[in-house]
Protein backbone atom coordinates (compact mmCIF):
# COMPACT_ATOMS: atom_id res chain seq x y z
CA UNK A 1 0.00 0.00 0.00
CA UNK A 2 1.21 3.59 -0.36
CA UNK A 3 0.63 6.72 0.46
CA UNK A 4 -0.73 9.63 -2.42
CA UNK A 5 1.06 13.45 -2.29
CA UNK A 6 -1.13 15.53 -4.71
CA UNK A 7 1.22 18.65 -4.46
CA UNK A 8 -0.05 21.86 -5.87
CA UNK A 9 -2.37 20.05 -8.76
CA UNK A 10 -3.86 21.60 -11.16
CA UNK A 11 -5.65 20.59 -14.82
CA UNK A 12 -6.46 23.35 -17.34
CA UNK A 13 -8.56 22.13 -20.50
CA UNK A 14 -7.58 22.71 -24.06
CA UNK A 15 -10.09 24.99 -24.19
CA UNK A 16 -9.02 27.35 -21.39
CA UNK A 17 -11.09 26.08 -18.58
CA UNK A 18 -9.59 25.74 -15.38
CA UNK A 19 -11.38 23.06 -13.33
CA UNK A 20 -8.54 22.26 -11.00
CA UNK A 21 -6.91 25.14 -8.88
CA UNK A 22 -3.42 24.64 -6.87
CA UNK A 23 -4.90 21.38 -5.30
CA UNK A 24 -2.27 20.45 -2.33
CA UNK A 25 -2.87 17.00 -0.33
CA UNK A 26 -1.57 14.31 1.72
CA UNK A 27 -3.50 10.99 1.46
CA UNK A 28 -1.92 8.61 4.14
CA UNK A 29 -1.21 4.75 3.59
CA UNK A 30 -4.09 3.01 4.35
CA UNK A 31 -6.37 5.61 4.83
CA UNK A 32 -10.24 6.24 3.33
CA UNK A 33 -10.20 9.56 1.82
CA UNK A 34 -13.80 11.09 0.75
CA UNK A 35 -13.73 13.33 -2.37
CA UNK A 36 -16.90 15.17 -1.58
CA UNK A 37 -18.74 18.45 -3.26
CA UNK A 38 -21.58 19.53 -5.90
CA UNK A 39 -21.56 18.56 -9.02
CA UNK A 40 -19.00 20.01 -11.21
CA UNK A 41 -17.05 20.92 -8.61
CA UNK A 42 -13.74 18.92 -10.37
CA UNK A 43 -13.79 16.01 -7.77
CA UNK A 44 -14.18 13.27 -10.44
CA UNK A 45 -12.05 15.15 -12.93
CA UNK A 46 -8.98 15.12 -10.26
CA UNK A 47 -9.51 11.27 -9.42
CA UNK A 48 -9.12 10.93 -13.28
CA UNK A 49 -5.91 12.69 -12.93
CA UNK A 50 -4.80 10.09 -10.53
CA UNK A 51 -5.53 7.44 -12.55
CA UNK A 52 -4.00 9.23 -15.76
CA UNK A 53 -7.01 9.10 -17.78
CA UNK A 54 -6.31 13.01 -17.51
CA UNK A 55 -3.20 14.96 -18.45
CA UNK A 56 -1.69 16.99 -14.97
CA UNK A 57 -0.86 20.61 -16.15
CA UNK A 58 0.19 21.57 -13.45
CA UNK A 59 2.10 19.97 -10.36
CA UNK A 60 3.30 16.79 -9.01
CA UNK A 61 1.26 13.73 -8.36
CA UNK A 62 3.13 11.61 -5.74
CA UNK A 63 2.40 7.55 -5.51
CA UNK A 64 4.87 6.16 -2.96
CA UNK A 65 8.07 7.41 -3.60
CA UNK A 66 7.53 7.65 -7.35
CA UNK A 67 6.36 11.14 -9.30
CA UNK A 68 3.90 9.58 -11.85
CA UNK A 69 2.35 12.22 -13.53
CA UNK A 70 4.11 11.09 -16.44
CA UNK A 71 3.44 7.06 -15.59
CA UNK A 72 1.05 5.02 -17.70
CA UNK A 73 -2.28 4.10 -15.89
CA UNK A 74 -1.71 0.44 -15.98
CA UNK A 75 1.98 1.22 -14.29
CA UNK A 76 0.83 3.30 -11.75
CA UNK A 77 -0.43 0.25 -9.49
CA UNK A 78 -3.81 2.07 -9.03
CA UNK A 79 -7.19 0.18 -9.31
CA UNK A 80 -10.12 2.42 -10.23
CA UNK A 81 -13.72 0.82 -10.02
CA UNK A 82 -16.48 3.23 -11.61
CA UNK A 83 -20.26 3.96 -11.14
CA UNK A 84 -21.14 2.08 -14.61
CA UNK A 85 -19.62 -1.64 -13.60
CA UNK A 86 -18.79 -2.09 -17.08
CA UNK A 87 -19.07 -6.19 -16.59
CA UNK A 88 -18.53 -8.53 -19.74
CA UNK A 89 -21.91 -9.76 -20.58
CA UNK A 90 -21.05 -12.98 -21.92
CA UNK A 91 -18.26 -13.80 -19.56
CA UNK A 92 -19.35 -15.13 -16.24
CA UNK A 93 -17.96 -13.94 -13.13
CA UNK A 94 -14.54 -15.72 -12.45
CA UNK A 95 -13.90 -14.74 -15.85
CA UNK A 96 -15.00 -10.80 -15.29
CA UNK A 97 -12.47 -10.83 -12.36
CA UNK A 98 -9.74 -12.71 -14.02
CA UNK A 99 -9.53 -11.18 -17.07
CA UNK A 100 -7.19 -9.01 -16.87
CA UNK A 101 -4.76 -10.43 -14.87
CA UNK A 102 -4.64 -13.08 -17.77
CA UNK A 103 -4.40 -10.31 -20.28
CA UNK A 104 -1.21 -9.24 -18.16
CA UNK A 105 0.14 -12.65 -18.81
CA UNK A 106 -0.55 -14.16 -14.66
CA UNK A 107 -0.22 -17.60 -14.59
CA UNK A 108 -3.10 -19.25 -14.22
CA UNK A 109 -2.09 -20.67 -10.68
CA UNK A 110 -1.86 -17.81 -9.42
CA UNK A 111 -4.87 -15.62 -11.47
CA UNK A 112 -7.34 -18.27 -9.52
CA UNK A 113 -5.37 -17.95 -5.99
CA UNK A 114 -6.01 -14.51 -6.60
CA UNK A 115 -9.97 -14.58 -8.15
CA UNK A 116 -11.11 -17.06 -5.13
CA UNK A 117 -9.44 -15.06 -2.66
CA UNK A 118 -11.35 -11.78 -3.67
CA UNK A 119 -14.48 -14.06 -4.14
CA UNK A 120 -14.49 -14.96 -0.71
CA UNK A 121 -13.79 -11.39 1.05
CA UNK A 122 -17.26 -10.08 -1.48
CA UNK A 123 -18.89 -13.14 -0.87
CA UNK A 124 -19.13 -13.76 -4.06
CA UNK A 125 -18.29 -17.41 -4.37
CA UNK A 126 -21.60 -19.44 -4.55
CA UNK A 127 -21.72 -16.94 -7.93
CA UNK A 128 -18.42 -17.27 -9.93
CA UNK A 129 -20.43 -19.48 -12.35
CA UNK A 130 -23.04 -16.44 -12.67
CA UNK A 131 -23.18 -14.29 -15.76
CA UNK A 132 -23.76 -10.12 -14.74
CA UNK A 133 -27.17 -10.40 -16.47
CA UNK A 134 -28.17 -13.18 -13.77
CA UNK A 135 -26.91 -10.96 -10.63
CA UNK A 136 -28.68 -7.69 -9.16
CA UNK A 137 -27.18 -4.63 -8.87
CA UNK A 138 -25.45 -4.65 -6.04
CA UNK A 139 -23.43 -7.85 -6.87
CA UNK A 140 -22.53 -6.63 -9.85
CA UNK A 141 -20.85 -3.52 -8.39
CA UNK A 142 -19.14 -6.20 -5.91
CA UNK A 143 -18.00 -7.98 -8.98
CA UNK A 144 -16.75 -4.93 -10.81
CA UNK A 145 -14.88 -4.39 -6.66
CA UNK A 146 -13.82 -7.63 -7.26
CA UNK A 147 -11.85 -6.83 -10.16
CA UNK A 148 -10.17 -4.01 -8.49
CA UNK A 149 -8.83 -6.31 -5.98
CA UNK A 150 -7.51 -9.19 -7.85
CA UNK A 151 -4.69 -6.74 -9.40
CA UNK A 152 -3.52 -5.98 -5.81
CA UNK A 153 -3.22 -2.33 -6.27
CA UNK A 154 -1.42 -0.27 -3.59
CA UNK A 155 -4.70 2.44 -3.87
CA UNK A 156 -8.05 1.94 -4.84
CA UNK A 157 -9.99 4.73 -6.45
CA UNK A 158 -13.87 4.74 -6.32
CA UNK A 159 -15.61 7.09 -8.69
CA UNK A 160 -19.04 7.32 -7.28
CA UNK A 161 -19.56 4.08 -7.45
CA UNK A 162 -22.85 3.15 -5.63
CA UNK A 163 -25.07 6.04 -7.72
CA UNK A 164 -26.71 2.94 -9.65
CA UNK A 165 -28.02 1.48 -6.56
CA UNK A 166 -31.15 1.78 -4.95
CA UNK A 167 -31.67 3.66 -1.56
CA UNK A 168 -31.40 0.33 0.45
CA UNK A 169 -28.73 -1.55 -1.02
CA UNK A 170 -26.69 1.42 -1.21
CA UNK A 171 -26.81 1.57 2.56
CA UNK A 172 -25.96 -2.15 2.40
CA UNK A 173 -22.91 -1.21 0.09
CA UNK A 174 -21.68 1.55 2.20
CA UNK A 175 -21.21 -1.32 5.33
CA UNK A 176 -19.37 -3.64 2.80
CA UNK A 177 -17.15 -0.90 1.43
CA UNK A 178 -16.63 -0.16 5.32
CA UNK A 179 -15.58 -3.88 6.26
CA UNK A 180 -13.42 -4.18 3.20
CA UNK A 181 -11.66 -1.08 4.06
CA UNK A 182 -9.95 -2.57 7.48
CA UNK A 183 -9.88 -5.96 5.76
CA UNK A 184 -7.37 -4.85 3.03
CA UNK A 185 -5.99 -1.91 5.08
CA UNK A 186 -5.65 -0.19 1.65
CA UNK A 187 -5.49 3.67 1.04
CA UNK A 188 -8.90 4.23 -0.87
CA UNK A 189 -9.68 7.61 -2.07
CA UNK A 190 -13.58 7.67 -3.27
CA UNK A 191 -15.58 10.06 -4.59
CA UNK A 192 -19.12 11.09 -4.50
CA UNK A 193 -21.75 13.69 -4.34
CA UNK A 194 -23.22 12.66 -1.05
CA UNK A 195 -22.58 13.98 1.87
CA UNK A 196 -23.62 11.03 3.99
CA UNK A 197 -22.18 8.24 1.53
CA UNK A 198 -18.67 10.72 2.88
CA UNK A 199 -19.51 11.07 6.15
CA UNK A 200 -20.08 7.59 7.17
CA UNK A 201 -16.84 6.11 4.82
CA UNK A 202 -14.12 8.96 5.09
CA UNK A 203 -11.33 8.60 7.52
CA UNK A 204 -11.18 12.21 6.01
CA UNK A 205 -12.93 14.38 4.15
CA UNK A 206 -12.20 17.12 1.33
CA UNK A 207 -14.61 19.47 0.38
CA UNK A 208 -14.36 20.17 -3.46
CA UNK A 209 -15.86 23.64 -4.44
CA UNK A 210 -14.87 25.02 -7.72
CA UNK A 211 -11.68 23.36 -8.36
CA UNK A 212 -10.13 24.06 -4.63
CA UNK A 213 -10.69 22.30 -1.76
CA UNK A 214 -12.44 24.25 1.12
CA UNK A 215 -11.61 21.89 3.90
CA UNK A 216 -10.04 18.65 4.82
CA UNK A 217 -10.24 16.61 7.78
CA UNK A 218 -12.24 13.61 9.39
CA UNK A 219 -15.50 13.99 9.22
CA UNK A 220 -16.95 15.16 12.88
CA UNK A 221 -14.74 17.86 12.88
CA UNK A 222 -15.98 19.44 9.03
CA UNK A 223 -19.48 19.16 10.90
CA UNK A 224 -18.59 20.20 14.00
CA UNK A 225 -16.01 23.04 12.92
CA UNK A 226 -16.86 23.97 9.55
CA UNK A 227 -14.16 26.52 8.40
CA UNK A 228 -16.34 28.32 5.90
CA UNK A 229 -20.39 28.77 5.08
CA UNK A 230 -20.16 26.22 1.92
CA UNK A 231 -18.72 23.08 3.95
CA UNK A 232 -21.44 24.21 7.04
CA UNK A 233 -24.29 24.28 4.42
CA UNK A 234 -22.91 20.86 2.49
CA UNK A 235 -22.74 18.44 5.35
CA UNK A 236 -25.67 17.63 7.47
CA UNK A 237 -29.23 17.49 6.55
CA UNK A 238 -31.26 19.31 6.71
CA UNK A 239 -28.47 21.68 5.83
CA UNK A 240 -27.82 24.53 8.16
CA UNK A 241 -29.92 27.65 8.53
CA UNK A 242 -28.14 30.09 7.28
CA UNK A 243 -29.71 33.51 8.22
CA UNK A 244 -28.00 36.95 7.02
CA UNK A 245 -27.49 39.14 10.56
CA UNK A 246 -25.86 42.20 11.67
CA UNK A 247 -23.47 42.37 14.72
CA UNK A 248 -23.27 44.56 17.07
CA UNK A 249 -21.62 45.51 20.00
CA UNK A 250 -23.90 46.00 23.09
CA UNK A 251 -23.29 48.42 26.36
CA UNK A 252 -21.78 45.61 28.34
CA UNK A 253 -19.49 44.37 25.53
CA UNK A 254 -21.71 41.45 24.70
CA UNK A 255 -21.63 40.86 20.90
CA UNK A 256 -25.22 40.58 19.41
CA UNK A 257 -26.73 39.13 16.58
CA UNK A 258 -29.71 40.57 14.77
CA UNK A 259 -31.85 39.12 12.57
CA UNK A 260 -34.56 41.12 10.92
CA UNK A 261 -34.31 43.28 13.72
CA UNK A 262 -34.85 40.57 16.66
CA UNK A 263 -31.75 39.71 18.51
CA UNK A 264 -31.52 36.09 17.66
CA UNK A 265 -28.41 35.29 19.56
CA UNK A 266 -25.98 37.00 22.30
CA UNK A 267 -22.90 35.48 21.08
CA UNK A 268 -20.64 33.99 23.99
CA UNK A 269 -17.23 35.58 24.91
CA UNK A 270 -13.57 34.05 24.30
CA UNK A 271 -10.83 35.45 22.13
CA UNK A 272 -12.81 34.61 18.90
CA UNK A 273 -12.50 37.61 16.33
CA UNK A 274 -15.62 39.56 16.15
CA UNK A 275 -17.61 39.72 12.95
CA UNK A 276 -17.67 42.89 10.94
CA UNK A 277 -20.98 44.74 10.65
CA UNK A 278 -22.82 42.31 9.07
CA UNK A 279 -22.68 38.70 7.68
CA UNK A 280 -24.86 35.69 8.68
CA UNK A 281 -25.20 33.73 11.37
CA UNK A 282 -25.72 29.54 11.21
CA UNK A 283 -27.27 26.79 13.45
CA UNK A 284 -28.46 23.38 12.80
CA UNK A 285 -31.28 22.20 12.95
CA UNK A 286 -31.22 19.92 15.53
CA UNK A 287 -29.97 22.42 17.74
CA UNK A 288 -32.68 25.06 17.46
CA UNK A 289 -35.07 25.27 20.89
CA UNK A 290 -38.70 25.46 20.03
CA UNK A 291 -40.93 26.82 22.55
CA UNK A 292 -44.02 29.19 23.03
CA UNK A 293 -44.85 32.15 21.52
CA UNK A 294 -43.73 34.98 22.74
CA UNK A 295 -41.21 32.99 25.48
CA UNK A 296 -38.42 32.63 23.41
CA UNK A 297 -35.69 34.94 21.65
CA UNK A 298 -36.79 34.63 17.91
CA UNK A 299 -40.65 35.13 17.15
CA UNK A 300 -41.82 32.51 14.49
CA UNK A 301 -44.89 30.79 12.91
CA UNK A 302 -44.86 27.87 11.16
CA UNK A 303 -45.10 26.95 7.50
CA UNK A 304 -44.56 22.80 7.16
CA UNK A 305 -44.23 20.14 9.49
CA UNK A 306 -42.87 16.93 8.38
CA UNK A 307 -43.33 13.70 9.95
CA UNK A 308 -40.17 11.75 9.48
CA UNK A 309 -41.02 8.60 12.62
CA UNK A 310 -38.57 8.64 14.84
CA UNK A 311 -38.38 12.92 14.72
CA UNK A 312 -40.38 15.62 12.98
CA UNK A 313 -38.83 18.73 11.01
CA UNK A 314 -40.31 22.26 11.48
CA UNK A 315 -40.05 24.80 9.10
CA UNK A 316 -40.23 28.11 10.85
CA UNK A 317 -41.16 31.38 9.09
CA UNK A 318 -39.13 34.34 10.89
CA UNK A 319 -38.85 37.73 10.79
CA UNK A 320 -36.33 39.15 8.37
CA UNK A 321 -35.44 36.33 6.23
CA UNK A 322 -37.42 34.20 3.08
CA UNK A 323 -35.73 30.99 3.62
CA UNK A 324 -37.89 28.68 6.58
CA UNK A 325 -35.84 28.15 9.17
CA UNK A 326 -35.60 24.32 9.55
CA UNK A 327 -35.95 22.75 12.96
CA UNK A 328 -35.68 19.10 14.46
CA UNK A 329 -38.08 18.00 16.71
CA UNK A 330 -38.55 14.76 18.67
CA UNK A 331 -41.47 12.70 17.83
CA UNK A 332 -43.68 13.72 21.07
CA UNK A 333 -42.80 17.44 19.87
CA UNK A 334 -44.52 17.02 16.55
CA UNK A 335 -47.62 17.67 16.85
CA UNK A 336 -47.67 21.42 16.33
CA UNK A 337 -50.23 23.07 13.76
CA UNK A 338 -49.34 24.34 10.65
CA UNK A 339 -49.79 28.19 10.78
CA UNK A 340 -49.07 28.17 14.78
CA UNK A 341 -47.25 30.48 16.17
CA UNK A 342 -43.75 29.97 18.24
CA UNK A 343 -41.03 31.11 19.72
CA UNK A 344 -36.95 30.00 18.72
CA UNK A 345 -34.02 29.75 20.54
CA UNK A 346 -30.64 29.73 19.63
CA UNK A 347 -27.85 28.74 22.53
CA UNK A 348 -24.99 30.82 21.72
CA UNK A 349 -22.63 27.79 21.89
CA UNK A 350 -24.15 26.08 18.51
CA UNK A 351 -24.30 29.26 17.09
CA UNK A 352 -22.05 30.10 14.36
CA UNK A 353 -21.12 33.33 12.90
CA UNK A 354 -19.57 34.15 8.75
CA UNK A 355 -18.27 37.19 8.22
CA UNK A 356 -19.41 38.60 4.93
CA UNK A 357 -17.29 36.48 2.52
CA UNK A 358 -18.21 33.49 4.42
CA UNK A 359 -15.23 32.61 6.70
CA UNK A 360 -16.57 31.13 9.61
CA UNK A 361 -15.26 33.80 12.39
CA UNK A 362 -17.15 32.23 15.50
P1 LIG B 1 -17.66 16.62 -10.73
O1 LIG B 1 -17.07 15.25 -10.81
O2 LIG B 1 -17.31 17.31 -9.47
O3 LIG B 1 -19.13 16.64 -11.01
P2 LIG B 1 -16.06 17.11 -13.07
O4 LIG B 1 -14.70 16.84 -12.56
O5 LIG B 1 -16.70 16.04 -13.88
O6 LIG B 1 -16.99 17.53 -11.87
O7 LIG B 1 -16.03 18.44 -13.94
C1 LIG B 1 -15.43 19.61 -13.48
C2 LIG B 1 -15.61 20.71 -14.50
O8 LIG B 1 -14.81 20.42 -15.65
C3 LIG B 1 -17.03 20.89 -14.98
O9 LIG B 1 -17.33 22.25 -14.92
C4 LIG B 1 -16.97 20.38 -16.41
O10 LIG B 1 -17.88 21.10 -17.20
C5 LIG B 1 -15.55 20.65 -16.82
N1 LIG B 1 -15.07 19.74 -17.89
C6 LIG B 1 -15.07 18.39 -17.87
N2 LIG B 1 -14.52 17.88 -18.99
C7 LIG B 1 -14.14 18.95 -19.75
C8 LIG B 1 -13.51 19.10 -21.04
N3 LIG B 1 -13.14 18.04 -21.75
N4 LIG B 1 -13.27 20.36 -21.49
C9 LIG B 1 -13.62 21.44 -20.74
N5 LIG B 1 -14.21 21.36 -19.53
C10 LIG B 1 -14.49 20.15 -19.04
Amino acid sequence: MAKVALQKLGKRYDDGTEVIRNVSLDIEDGEFMVFVGPSGCGKSTMLRMLAGLEDITQGDLMIGERRVNDVAPSKRGISMVFQSYALYPHMTVYENMAFGLKLAGINRDEVDRSVRQAAEILKLTPLLTRRPKALSGGQRQRVAIGRAIVRKPEVFLFDEPLSNLDAALRVQMRIELARLHSQLNATMIYVTHDQVEAMTLGDRIAVFNGGVIEQVGPPLELYNRPANRFVATFLGSPSMNIMPAEFAVDAEGGRKAIVGGVTAVTLGDGDRRIPGASGAIGIRAEHIELGVAGTLDVPGRTRLVEHLGEMAIAYIEIPGHDEPVAVKLKADQGDIQIGQKVGLRFPSQHVFAFDANGTTVY
